[in-house]
């Protein structure tokens, strides 16, 4: 199957695009939103409950992987998808998010980046060629640079630097995948053999929040010629405003036939302001990670189903909600299992939050298609509001 990227339809007020990508596992409809299997797993849910919410692909955390189980073990079961029993796309980052951002002892240099895990110390080596060949073991569908991200807040000097070095690491990924593709990935058994030539390589825009540095780092990367664009260093601790400009900065430069994935956002509201800005792909930890504290999505903001407000409360967690946690179950008794820490109830949050994600991303696409959207997120943004101080990272 040939990899593609086709434009369906554009927005005639923003920039958004209703897209889809043709994958060796599958098809992708963008804008699009990407369940977080950090280990192999999105937290809690099953690959037949992902289908059943329409998730069409998810993605796997490379470093997390490569500290546990090891390369080995996933190799043995002849990739992520055998292993994780999931036929549909897997992203799999480049792992030098969790590099900068968990593991200790870091040192960086102009070869990679040498680190300790978090997990028991060992030491390892990741460098723009090894991250291809981790990400070609895995058997990711779009796999991603290597790249620094940076901190927030960021010298300018050190944003220039390691601007710099993103774009010469992110040139010696396409490169190694330019040598390698039709050789690499071939040891990956079973049904879902795919050769990795098949694969999408995105390139990362760095930057931090300096203008110039987002747009010379855009069309360096443009200028290498990947498969897709995507924005990384976005969301690290910045103000909103900020982070919206470093995408904007960025995007100017990102050529239209290709898709774009704004790295680790956002928000419900955030993701339709950043479709409005051109975005096509989005993953982020907050459905997820913010179930496991009781915080729910609904139209009008999130609500903490740990509220004592909800003990006698005898509705869905949304009104009309087709989640098979709001079909089934009322707030109350949902507010109870989380109160007593059964790991059912942090399951039907984590459903009704993907499903609130995913949803939010088909009728973003409708919206598109029917040439609705602008109005559409204008009244969604208005009606949604956080409802609790529930820190939203
Ligand atoms: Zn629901």
């Amino acid at each position: 199957m040939q990899k593609e990227f086709e434009l369906v339809a554009t927005d005639r007020h923003s920039k958004a695009r209703r897209g889809c990508l043709t994958t060796a596992h599958g098809a992708i409809d963008t804008p699009a939103f990407i369940p977080i299997g950090t280990q192999g797993s999105v937290k809690g849910v099953s690959p037949r409950e992902l289908r059943e919410l329409n998730a069409q692909i998810v993605l796997g955390n490379t470093y997390h992987l490569f500290v546990r189980p090891g390369l080995d073990v996933i190799k043995h079961f002849g990739g992520l998808h055998n292993f994780m029993n999931w036929d549909g796309p897997i992203l799999t980052d480049s792992g030098g998010f969790q590099i900068f951002s968990l593991a200790k002892l870091r040192k960086i240099t102009e070869d990679g980046v040498e680190f300790q895990n978090h997990i028991d110390g060992t030491r390892a080596f990741i460098s723009p060629e090894i991250a291809m060949e981790i990400q070609t073991a895995l058997g990711g569908d779009i796999t991603m640079t290597l790249d620094e991200c940076v901190p927030y807040p960021c010298e300018y000097d050190y944003a220039a630097q390691s601007t710099e070095m993103t774009a010469r690491w992110a040139k010696r990924c396409r490169q190694w995948k330019r040598l390698n593709s039709e050789t690499a990935g071939r040891e990956l058994a079973g049904p879902s053999t795919r050769r990795f030539a098949d694969s999408f390589l995105f390139g990362i825009v760095q930057g931090a929040t300096f203008e110039n540095l987002r747009r010379e780092n855009a069309q360096a990367i443009v200028d290498l010629d990947f498969d897709g664009y995507a924005i990384g260093g976005v969301s690290v601790g910045e103000p909103e405003d900020e982070m919206m400009r470093a995408v904007e900065w960025a995007e100017l430069s990102l050529p239209g036939n290709k898709p774009r994935y704004a790295m680790g956002l956002g928000t419900p509201p955030q993701l339709l302001e950043l479709i409005a800005r051109g975005m096509d792909m989005f993953d982020c930890v907050l459905p997820t990670r913010l179930a496991r504290n009781g915080t729910a999505f609904t139209a009008k903001g999130t609500v903490n189903l740990k509220n004592a407000e909800f003990i006698l409360d005898k509705n869905p967690i949304e009104q009309n909600c087709a989640c098979d946690a709001c079909r089934e179950f009322s707030r109350g008794y949902i507010r109870h299992l989380i109160k007593a820490e059964e790991i059912l109830g942090l399951r039907l949050i984590t459903l009704h939050n993907l499903h609130f994600y995913l949803n939010l991303m088909s009728q973003a696409r409708t919206e598109i298609e029917q040439g609705t959207f602008d109005q559409f997120r204008k009244a969604f943004v208005a009606e949604y509001k956080t409802r609790d101080a529930v820190a939203i990272e």
